[in-house]
């Protein structure tokens, strides 16, 4: 492979591609013996693979540079061709599911590739077409809606994204101002947004009872290729964590209260942890990628493979410029088995975050294609993908000090005691939407009532200092996975309690831990949720008294 940058660029030919593909389904329909069955089916991989690799070079460059009309032009003519591509997609599943070789097809690549097949057909009808046009419009309207909200601010406009920043400060007086502005923006915008996700749980119900499933739960459960468990079986994590996690992050509230030095704290204050504010990196770009690289290649032998491939490819696009698209991501270019991690580098503490959790994600990506026959194949759902990049990033604990020097140990501290303090509200939200699936008919202050209600339970420590609107029940619509991937939230909390729980073994046998890591980034997506958990070594938190388990190391560290 060349670097990233070399890397020629060509538009593909999609009515070729079509073509290809349909003859690939001609003969998987018509295919005499499996040899042939396969052979079709591996050509299709071939060029879907081609394809994605393209589509994903244009997709890099143009976020690096939405000024490059050439690549923004790209990404249109993507977008115009893909619907057709998907309807070809979906075909060939059906194709394949109704074969006769449908089951030597699962003994070769395994179940799951025939699961998701299965649920794209479930899941898929003519009479949700409307349906599903009408939530993609809604989704979009929410993004707007969010996207252009601004507030005046110290005799300024200002957008949610200025704004997150200063709530930030370690002047409490200024992070309060900040806040409330914060809130005030949102109420501007609540109407907006509770109607569209009114509009959003009616459109979903709706398209839940056409498919005949007995409310959208179920329905958004196989669109997340949740094959394993339902909401009982989620219930069950619910209750360990009020029982557990709930406690201990409230004893943490109470100690970072005494950290900074207050009374009470409040809404505006959960997010620092000390009076001087989060750890700083001691270097810049250079600086921090070049002691990952010395990391990477300490931790183990794969580790420090995978950051050499990455730097001589040069695999990254760190800086912050001017054109290029806020945030960070990985992804992979399947051709070359090859990740890439973008971001926009801000001289705080979150680039490292991008050297070890995005870093994690791209392991992943890269062990997985050394050992899966397809590309389809390494990608797992996130309650696994994100045990690979949360685990990373404990994993690398013990180099700190090359990136925040004598606030190492601090770092340290509050970034386990963080993960930890996240979860209750994971599930508050996860909870929220399963009670708004359940019933919704309910109007939107009957869904106030219900967010206020489970905050009581995930967050007692919670205190909006009197602000009427937040009180009112009305802080998760600044949650958009609430609108855009609904139950997808508690998938954040599952997988951290995968990564505490290799944080466990590694404080007990980090030799043995690694190797069950590897085992998990290696197999990718091959397998469903529960068998990667348990060829992994790991435990369940769908079942009663695992939580306490996973979290032994975790409360050992903290003192809990
Ligand atoms: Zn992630």
């Amino acid at each position: 492979m060349k670097k990233f940058a070399e890397l020629q660029y060509v538009r593909p030919d999609m009515e070729k591609i079509f073509a290809r593909v349909s003859g690939d389904i001609a003969v998987l329909k018509e295919a005499k013996n499996y040899e042939e069955f396969r052979n079709a089916y591996m050509d299709y991989v071939e060029a879907d693979t081609e394809l994605e690799t393209s589509k994903t070079v244009a997709h890099i460059r143009n976020t690096i540079n939405l000024l490059d009309e050439f690549y923004e032009a790209e990404m249109v003519y993507f977008n115009s061709q893909m619907p057709k591509y998907e309807i070809l997609k979906k075909e060939m599943g059906e194709v394949i599911v109704a074969s006769p070789f449908k089951a030597e097809m699962e003994k070769e690549f395994g179940a799951i590739l025939i699961q998701n097949m299965e649920a794209q057909k479930q899941l898929s009808d003519e009479s949700i077409v409307d349906d599903q046009v009408k939530e993609a419009e809604l989704v979009s309207r929410f993004m707007k809606t969010q996207a252009a909200a601004t507030v005046e601010f110290k005799g300024e406009q200002i957008g949610n994204y200025g704004l997150l920043k200063i709530m930030q400060s370690t002047d409490r007086a200024e992070r309060k101002e900040a806040f409330e502005a914060w809130a005030k923006l949102y109420e501007g915008i609540a109407p907006t947004l509770e109607e569209v996700y009114d509009g959003l749980v009616k459109v979903r119900a709706g398209m839940a009872k056409k498919l005949g499933f007995k409310s959208f739960i179920p329905m958004g459960y196989l669109r997340r290729r949740r094959f394993d468990y339902t909401e009982k079986e989620l219930e069950v994590f619910r209750k360990q964590v009020r029982e557990v996690v709930v406690p201990a992050a409230a004893k943490l509230y109470e100690r970072q209260k005494e950290a900074l030095g207050i009374d009470t704290l409040y809404y505006y204050d959960e997010s620092i942890a000390s009076p001087s504010g989060n750890p700083v990196p001691i270097g810049d770009k250079e600086y921090l990628v070049g002691e990952a690289q010395k990391m990477y290649r300490e931790l183990s032998k794969e580790s420090g493979e995978f950051f050499d491939f990455m730097m001589e490819h040069e695999l990254f696009d760190l800086d912050s410029k001017h054109g290029k698209r806020a945030g960070g991501y990985c992804t992979t270019l399947p051709q070359y088995h090859a990740p890439f991690i973008f971001s926009n580098f801000n001289g705080t503490d979150a680039d490292v975050n991008v050297l070890t959790h995005e870093a994690g994600h791209a392991f992943a990506g890269f062990t997985a294609a050394k050992y899966q026959k397809t590309p389809e194949l390494c990608h797992s759902t996130s309650e696994i993908n994100e045990i690979h990049s949360m685990s990373m990033e404990l994993w690398t604990y013990p180099w700190m000090e090359n990136f925040f020097g004598d606030k190492a140990e601090e770092y340290r501290k509050e970034h386990l005691a963080d993960a930890l303090m996240k979860i209750p509200y994971m599930l508050c939200v996860d909870e929220y939407q399963h009670k708004v699936f359940e019933n919704p008919e309910m109007t939107t202050m009957e869904r106030r009532a219900v967010w206020s209600g489970l905050e009581k339970i995930y967050m007692p420590w919670r205190n909006y200092a009197g602000n009427e609107f937040l009180e009112s029940g009305a802080f998760w619509i600044k949650q958009q996975h609430i609108f855009l991937y609904p139950f997808y939230y508690v998938d954040y909390a599952m997988a951290q309690m995968g990564a505490f729980e290799f944080y466990t073994k590694m404080k007990e046998d980090r030799k043995a831990a690694w190797a069950d890591y590897y085992k998990l980034c290696a197999a990718g997506g091959s397998m469903g949720y529960f068998d990667l958990l348990k060829y992994s070594g790991l435990h369940k938190v769908l079942e009663d008294g695992s939580v306490k388990i996973i979290l032994k190391g975790v409360f050992e560290e903290l003192g809990l």
